[in-house]
């Protein structure tokens, strides 16, 4: 982005015999973008992602997992200008100023667009997640994983939802991948797909936005007028992501277009040979809860039990 040289005209407008200023030059695909045409340019790259993986169509009834961040709210204002069929579900984790903040632009972009938003108060169906990691002794943001996958699957089936999109954008699928390749965790790589299809007392998750960078979905956003939440969680401080991000940015510089490569490359020639480890693991369903688990009793179920045991100890 730092590219665009002064004077560069957008390529598309180049093209129908209009000069208009370049504002945007992407220069892993060599393209400078007026405005409009970089808005046109990203829908449209979010529409054929979703039909390239066949994520959904415009019957199905797709409940957004919505933080209040950028990519997540850009998403969800795509997907229903798009004509998709999309509500969003806001899990509010209990962090102070950084969850109210977030849950009042969630609620505020809902009424904006005119969809329905559902929130669950965490603190209210289990306890604040600071709390429930002290007692666990397990890291925080490794309970939050937990249990926003819970929550979120749990809800999407009660409130009547057959796909759940996540707004996992193409760095932390960069970084994730990166972090999984340096330890070979063949199991994780496994399931790193845009697309996880249901089953099993599973929703079907979806990433549309899986190769949209962190810079062109906040551009997008700042293009729209989106508002978002500014600043991180204030528990990613330190987080390994955050790092292998940085680390996968330098490359991008040296490289343009090193990011996109390396996940489509993986998509196409790793992703295939790796599949068959992640169906080893049979499923059962929880006896407590009645969720899908590998276990007899589920990761919340198990937590919940030590925590409640400890608490009235
Ligand atoms: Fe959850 Fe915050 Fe950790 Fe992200 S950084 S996983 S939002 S606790
Ligand atoms: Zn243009
Ligand atoms: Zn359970």
């Amino acid at each position: 982005m730092s590219y665009l040289k002064k004077g560069t005209k957008c390529l598309i407008c180049k093209n129908e015999n209009i000069k208009n200023p370049a504002v945007i030059f992407l220069p892993a695909y060599r393209l400078p973008l007026c405005k409009e045409h970089f808005i046109n340019w990203l829908e449209n790259r979010v529409k054929k992602t979703i039909e390239e993986f066949k994520m959904f169509g415009k019957y199905d009834k797709i409940l957004v997992a919505v933080s209040g961040g950028k990519d997540s709210l850009s998403l969800w204002y795509i997907l229903n200008k798009l004509g998709y069929n999309a509500d969003g579900l806001h899990i509010n984790l209990g962090i102070e100023k950084y969850s109210n903040d977030s849950n009042s632009l969630v609620l505020k972009f809902s009424e904006k667009i005119k969809r329905k938003v559902f929130i669950i108060e965490v603190e209210k169906v289990f306890d604040r997640i600071e709390n429930i990691s002290k007692v666990s002794k397990r890291p925080l943001c490794s309970i939050c994983g937990t249990i926003k996958r819970y929550y979120i699957n749990k809800y999407a089936k009660e409130f009547g939802y057959n796909v759940v999109a996540t707004a996992h954008n193409l760095d932390d699928e960069v970084a994730f991948l990166f972090g999984n390749t340096l330890e070979w965790n063949l199991n994780y790589l496994s399931r790193q797909y845009p697309v996880l299809e249901g089953g099993n007392g599973f929703v079907k998750k979806v990433k549309p936005y899986c190769k949209i960078t962190e810079k062109e979905s906040a551009l997008y956003a700042f293009f729209n007028k989106i508002e978002y939440i500014k600043y991180e969680c204030p528990f990613s401080i330190n987080s390994t992501s955050i790092k292998y991000k940085k680390f996968f940015s330098q490359i991008e510089e040296e490289f343009p277009g090193a990011k996109i490569r390396f996940y489509n490359n993986f998509i196409k020639k790793i992703y295939n040979k790796l599949k068959d480890e992640s169906s080893k693991e049979i499923l059962r369903t929880c006896i407590k809860c009645g969720e899908p688990t590998i276990n007899e009793i589920c990761t919340i179920c198990v937590l919940k039990e030590k925590y409640f045991c400890k608490n009235l100890k």
